[in-house]
């Protein structure tokens, strides 16, 4: 069900007065705004990155290599016709894929930041965007999934958005969290994209199982390049090259962006044989709150 942000109680929709306190949402471009001060400019973000991520996601062996793992992830996790929202759903690449992928499945998306929820509109028709802070979701045993897809690393208060999720989800529904790994890779790069932190190894799990999640499955990826992404993070000439454009890392020659995108779809298929990776890059974390 949904919650009133302004007080608390069951309310049908936000597109109507709250039934119990009159409370009215307002809205931009038919988008529920339920976090109005904090929609603008960033803190956690740089919301012009956003025009940089709309233009070149599609062409990158990260964003697409990522959206394989989680469309398979999802498929296998979360039930078919059910309702799944992702927190963070930025422009609204990983959704235009499960959309996609997952006809029947009624997906909503959830963005703090305007400008994101803009490129989403664009790139999703007919799905439901709310601007909110993940923070204070508003609802209760709603959802059969819910994602954040590097996401909680922007977020100082992660362990509170995870006990919001709990909330949020059915008993027995899932969450699907993918995070940055190993403080030791930490570098501009995670300056640059407003991290609070990179996750030591086992240290998602833990606050899940805190918030109340069991954890049913949990890898790394981005294993075959972590030797290469040590490499380029911790060189000076790609420190000076983030410097002058921020959005580099972003943009390859697309033979170079081919072949690593090649190691991904590798990855997937030995995590789908059930291969877990003990170090990379990246975390992916499934629990489930207890039925
Ligand atoms: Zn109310």
């Amino acid at each position: 069900m949904r919650l009133c942000p302004a007080c608390a109680k069951e309310r049908p929709d936000f597109d109507t007065p709250c039934p119990a306190c009159g409370h009215v949402v307002p809205q931009r471009g038919g988008i529920p705004i339920l976090a109005p001060e904090l929609a603008g400019e960033g803190q956690g973000f740089k919301v012009e990155s956003f025009a940089d991520l709309y233009a070149n996601e599609a062409q990158s062996f990260w964003f697409q290599g990522r959206n394989d793992i989680l469309s398979w992830v999802i498929g296998r996790f979360v039930r078919p016709r059910g309702k799944f929202l992702e927190i963070g759903c930025g422009t609204g690449f990983v959704l235009s894929r499960l959309k996609r992928d997952f006809p029947d499945t009624s997906l909503t998306g959830s963005e703090l930041f305007d400008t994101g929820l803009g490129y989403a509109r664009q790139r999703l028709p007919g799905v439901e965007l709310l601007q909110m802070d993940a923070r204070a979701l508003p609802y209760a045993s709603e959802f059969d999934g819910i994602g954040a897809f590097d996401v909680l690393e922007h977020i100082a208060e992660d362990e509170r958005v995870l006990s919001e999720i709990h909330r949020a989800l059915r008993p027995g529904a899932h969450l699907v969290v993918s995070v940055p790994q190993h403080p030791a890779l930490w570098s501009l790069a995670d300056e640059i994209a407003c991290h609070e932190r990179r996750y030591t190894r086992g240290e998602m799990e833990a606050k899940m199982r805190r918030a109340g999640f069991e954890v049913v499955m949990s890898t790394s990826f981005v294993t075959i390049l972590l030797p290469l992404m040590f490499a380029v993070r911790m060189s000076d000439r790609n420190r000076r090259a983030l410097e002058k454009d921020p959005a580099a890392e972003h943009r390859m020659h697309p033979l170079v962006n081919k072949v690593l995108r090649a190691t991904m779809t590798l990855e997937l298929a030995l995590i789908r044989l059930g291969l877990r990776l003990p170090a990379g890059g990246s975390r992916l974390v499934v629990a489930r709150k207890p039925a």
